[in-house]
């Protein structure tokens, strides 16, 4: 059995993450293209089926029908769940 990969001593906290996250969430995500995890397929955001009637915001993949993502604003606060998502990318905006 292999050892896990050394991921080295250098680390930072999670805090350290909040500002390259809020880029990506500031940019316009109806170009995002978004890789499923069930069946690997990818495609932008807006060929994909959008569930507006469900408790939340439910996503589901244009080819296997699976969920990518679930996205829900209530008093609770804001969730976000992309375990149907193996990769997000978006472009970077020109500069
Ligand atoms: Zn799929």
């Amino acid at each position: 059995m292999n050892a896990p990969p050394d991921p080295g001593h250098r680390h930072l906290d999670g805090n350290a993450l909040a500002g390259p996250l809020a880029e990506l969430f500031a940019l316009d995500l109806a170009a995002a293209t978004i890789t499923c995890a069930h069946c690997g397929s990818s495609g932008p955001l807006g060929a994909h089926h959008l569930y507006p009637d469900a408790p939340a915001l439910v996503v589901r993949c244009p080819s296997c029908t699976e969920v990518v993502l679930r996205y829900a604003s209530d008093s609770r606060g804001l969730r976000f769940e992309m375990t149907g998502t193996r990769l997000l990318t978006v472009a970077a905006p020109a500069e």
